[in-house]
């Protein structure tokens, strides 16, 4: 494995970090436990993190699009605060076509990109449509020069908050799978809070679109091609070339399901902290608890999980970044093997920490309940492994099938 940070991307993580500290990390637990974030809450948030270069407007996104960058960038926010991950990722999956689109909707959204007021999310879940995207039951029929779209979308980041989605919908007269993207202000759509387990500050919900109007011209075809025939898609050249030789959505996933991994490595990464710290300060039987060999055989286990979950993680976004073809096994299975391993490294955790590990006077428990988030969203790890197992085997052997 040749892959290495450079010397731009370890100022910037290290920026990031100090950042995410001193900003988010003196609240981040009192705030998380009120619940989602409101839109001007999240504007807010998107703004101070502007102050190192992390936004979705054409500028900032161009840098963040390098997918070891939004690596770098999962796992911080995992370490400090992981419900700031579908606020940033989702929105951007919108907001990199933004400069794609017809002069009308760049005029909309485009300052409202460049002040950080842009919020956007993806949304292709549906009640009955789950792993299973293939059996979408929202349905989009061309009139004239708009799409009508009728549907449901369920558990979809920032559903309650978005100003913007990318909206996984069946052509109704063909039956194929497509993605429009729907501006709330000209295409209403209602939307309702889902509560959840973890990630407690990001709003999640359902979204319900009822003959809401879409124009044609906001199809992902109709803004990929014009992202291609205008170079506005800055992605590094190996991305693009994984964009054309697979399905645009499927190159698109790559980039999120791997920062999910590092993610996880980064919730992971706060815990074994907590952990070491405990282990040091904590005194039973008048020695620290650290010196007994029970727990530090856990802090071996929990450190070796994370560095093998963090370099698969990174590998994964180089594979991208080089268009390699073996990208997408390995987003895969950062996701899933990242998801596990914050899993178990966060129970370790609790158990280091005893009792307080329970309580929520520590942030452990957090750590633990946004932890079992990871395996879920943006395909779930048994997703991830038939998608693994499929791109072993070869041709002949998908699960689907
Ligand atoms: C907090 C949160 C945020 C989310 N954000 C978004 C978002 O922004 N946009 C969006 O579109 N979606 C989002 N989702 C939805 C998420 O992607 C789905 O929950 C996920 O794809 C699984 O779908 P499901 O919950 O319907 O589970 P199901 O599809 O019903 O699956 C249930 C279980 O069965 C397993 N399973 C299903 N099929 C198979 C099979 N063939 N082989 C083996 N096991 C199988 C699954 O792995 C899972 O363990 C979010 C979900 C959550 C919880």
């Amino acid at each position: 494995m040749d892959f290495q940070f450079t010397e731009e991307q370890i100022m910037f993580k290290q920026s990031l970090r100090d950042l995410l500290e001193k900003e988010f990390g003196p609240v981040v637990d009192q705030r998380d436990k009120q619940g989602p974030l409101t839109r001007e809450e999240a504007i807010d948030v998107m703004k101070k993190l502007k102050k190192v270069g992390v936004g979705l407007d054409p500028e900032s996104i161009t840098d963040l699009l390098d997918p070891v960058m939004f690596g770098i960038i999962a796992e911080e926010f995992g370490r400090v605060w992981p419900s700031l991950l579908p606020l940033f990722g989702m929105g951007a999956i919108p907001a990199i076509f933004v400069p794609s689109c017809s002069d009308e909707v760049k005029g909309r959204l485009l300052p409202r990109l460049e002040k950080g007021e842009f919020i956007g999310c993806f949304a292709e879940t549906e009640p009955d449509a789950g792993c299973d995207t293939s059996n979408l039951g929202t349905t989009a029929r061309l009139e004239g020069d708009f799409y009508v779209v009728n549907g449901r979308k369920s558990w979809i980041s920032n559903a309650t908050i978005a100003d913007t989605a990318f909206v996984g919908v069946k052509d109704a007269e063909t039956g194929n799978h497509m993605f429009l993207l729907v501006e709330k202000e000209v295409s209403p759509f209602e939307a309702t809070e889902s509560h959840k387990l973890g990630w407690k500050a990001s709003p999640t919900g359902e979204m319900f679109f009822d003959d809401c109007k879409v124009p044609r011209e906001n199809e992902l075809g109709v803004l990929l091609s014009n992202a291609l025939a205008s170079g506005t898609l800055a992605m590094p050249a190996g991305f693009m070339k994984l964009l054309t030789s697979m399905t645009p959505v499927t190159a698109m996933l790559t980039i999120p399901r791997a920062g999910m991994g590092l993610a996880a490595v980064g919730i992971a990464q706060a815990a074994f902290e907590a952990s070491v710290k405990y282990a040091r300060e904590r005194i039973q039987f008048g020695k620290p608890l650290g010196k007994f060999q029970l727990i530090q055989e856990m802090l071996y286990e929990m450190n070796v999980a994370i560095e093998t979950a963090r370099l698969l993680g990174y590998k994964a976004m180089d594979l991208i970044v080089k268009g390699d073809p073996e990208a997408r096994k390995y987003s895969a299975m950062a996701k899933a093997y990242g998801g596990e391993v914050a899993q178990k490294v966060t129970d370790r955790a609790i158990q280091i920490h005893g009792g307080m590990g329970l309580s929520e006077e520590m942030p452990i428990e957090r750590y633990f309940r946004d932890a079992r988030m990871m395996t879920i969203p943006d395909g779930t790890s048994e997703m991830m492994k038939l998608i693994t197992g499929y791109a072993i085997l070869g041709k002949g052997f998908s699960a689907y099938a």
